[in-house]
């Protein structure tokens, strides 16, 4: 198994390609790594393998950046960070790859292949007619380098292939065991591409090498990359690191968490399902919860323990507990979890999470893409109209809320002007209307009340509604279910007390009034 402990020399790496933001199940490859080196006093390194620029998209370096600092997952060496094996960007290292591409041809373990894609095509097609797969034949003899060179003259583009040994490897995994992969299965594969950038295998091992990285922890859609790997190491005389393959996490309905979830979804009319990990920010969970859940997605501590920060999962992580089954990805556990890190996080924490929540939400420019229905209007008038102690407030008084825009839903009607309140008429017939309008005599009542009441405190407005119900010998939502629609248009709203007092004496009153104004003007 792999020690995770007493040694200095342990280096794990993260390497994105920067296509878009960061997968859910990447931030559980990157939770693991990270661990791997804060419990061994080790460095975690951030490699940016940008070389395929065909799937290059603008901005995503900063995207997980940003991603994996919301995550309060940082980075010994990498972009913005710098470090003694830079630079990190693999678009930046081109000259390395060349030399090695070069020590291989030199060595006769690579040769310039010299069919073009459409030949490449034509070769898979008459394959797959066939009725097999397509294999890539060594050519006999192999093109020379001469040969390359007046291609390239011509103006193809020869690629460089690595000669894959015609024997079996194995891969010794830490996670899964030893795994052997016979020859058959491969073929010689493509190290430098026809615009003279490596693929990644091939910068993946140079990399891996240069950066000294002894322990290469990754999810086991890699698997079959990894005798490639190795063979290549082998060739250059590299060092082969200790790998371990980390469980696929799939949804509970048994199919593989992809990206393409969120555009299935949409093609069906529904909301799509968070995948990245700006998803779920957007969607406006606590990352500590985030962590929490993906630590549980291929790991386990043994006993039946399920809560842990990011320094309790440091103290009790270990790389073989981490199991070789796949991972399930339960929303509704995700989602209890938020509701109990919520609730387990100081007042000021709580605070300056909601706080991003709002920022981020507010951020989004709204498309003509189907997507997510994000609260952008309200996080917006809620960052306008209040201050840090307002929101610590209403945090408090939403106590008990699963995710941010449960406290939206239930107190964004605070930040709305008085005249902006719409009365949901379900809840005004239910409330008010109802039993020769019970709840509108019920405000007419109220309002002289608050206009003389002086203490404007919760205690104090929760005792006014309570004394009211004792005079009126009545029960507490028949005094303030009328109140919550007069202020709230629905029936939904924190305490009455804390609602009340956050939204102050002078708009209760205006709110109450035009509540029965709009009453007497129905015929
Ligand atoms: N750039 C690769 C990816 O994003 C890295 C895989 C690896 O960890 O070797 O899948």
């Amino acid at each position: 198994m792999m020690s995770t402990t007493n040694t200095n020399f342990v280096r794990v790496r993260f390497a994105p390609s920067p296509t878009g933001y960061l997968h859910i199940g990447g931030a559980r490859t990157v939770l693991f790594n990270w661990l791997v080196a804060r419990k061994a006093g080790g460095a975690f390194v951030l490699r940016i393998e940008d070389t395929d620029r065909t799937r290059h998209v603008e901005d995503s370096v900063q995207k997980i950046l940003n991603d994996l600092r919301w995550l309060g997952l940082d980075w010994d060496e990498g972009p913005e960070t710098g470090g003694g094996c830079g630079p990190y960007f693999q678009s930046e290292r081109l000259d390395l790859y060349h030399k090695y591409i070069e020590q291989l041809l030199k060595s006769n373990r690579a040769y310039y292949a010299l069919e073009t894609p459409q030949m490449l095509t034509t070769m898979r097609e008459q394959a797959e007619k066939a009725g097999g797969s397509f294999r890539y034949q060594r050519p006999d003899p192999l093109p020379t380098i001469a040969q390359a060179e007046a291609a390239r003259a011509d103006g193809a583009s020869p690629v460089v292939r690595f000669k894959m040994p015609d024997q079996a490897i194995t891969v010794v995994d830490d996670i899964l065991g030893s795994v052997t992969i016979e020859p058959e299965q491969f073929d010689d594969l493509v190290i430098q591409k026809g615009d003279g950038f490596p693929t990644y295998h091939f910068a993946c091992v140079v990399d891996d090498e240069l950066m000294q990285i002894t322990h290469v922890l990754r999810g086991q859609e890699h698997l079959m990359n990894t005798p490639k790997h190795i063979a290549m190491q082998e060739a250059l005389g590299f060092r082969t690191p200790r790998y371990g393959h980390m469980p696929v996490i799939f949804n509970m309905s048994g199919t593989k968490m992809s990206k393409r979830d969120k555009e299935k979804a949409i093609k069906k009319g529904e909301p799509p399902p968070e995948i990245d990990v700006n998803d779920f920010r957007l969607a406006g969970y606590l990352p500590e919860s985030i962590v929490n859940f993906i630590a549980l997605l291929g790991w386990n501590p043994g006993d039946d323990r399920e809560q842990f920060s990011l320094a309790e999962l440091t103290e009790a992580f270990s790389m073989d507990r981490v199991g070789k089954t796949n991972a399930k990805f339960d929303r509704d556990k995700l989602r209890s979890f938020n509701t109990d890190w919520c609730a387990r996080v100081t007042p000021e924490r709580l605070l300056a999470a909601f706080t991003d929540y709002l920022t981020q939400v507010a951020a989004v420019t709204p498309t003509d893409d189907p997507g997510p229905d994000l609260p952008i209007a309200a996080a917006k008038r809620v960052l306008e109209r209040s201050d840090s102690a307002m929101l610590t407030s209403v945090l408090g008084a939403c106590a008990g809320f699963h995710t941010f825009p449960d406290v939206l839903k239930k107190a964004g009607f605070l930040f709305l002007d008085d005249d902006a309140i719409e009365f949901d008429p379900k809840a005004v017939k239910k409330v008010l209307t109802k039993n020769n309008g019970a709840g509108y005599a019920m405000l007419n009542v109220l309002q002289a009340k608050f206009e003389s009441h002086e203490n404007w405190s919760a205690e104090a407005l929760e005792a006014l509604v309570k004394q009211t119900c004792e005079e009126k010998d009545t029960k507490m939502g028949a005094v303030a279910q009328p109140i919550r629609v007069a202020v709230s248009g629905g029936t939904i709203s924190p305490g009455i007390g804390e609602t009340l007092a956050l939204l102050g004496q002078e708009k209760t009153i205006a709110r109450v009034k035009r509540c029965i104004e709009k009453h007497k003007a129905t015929p």
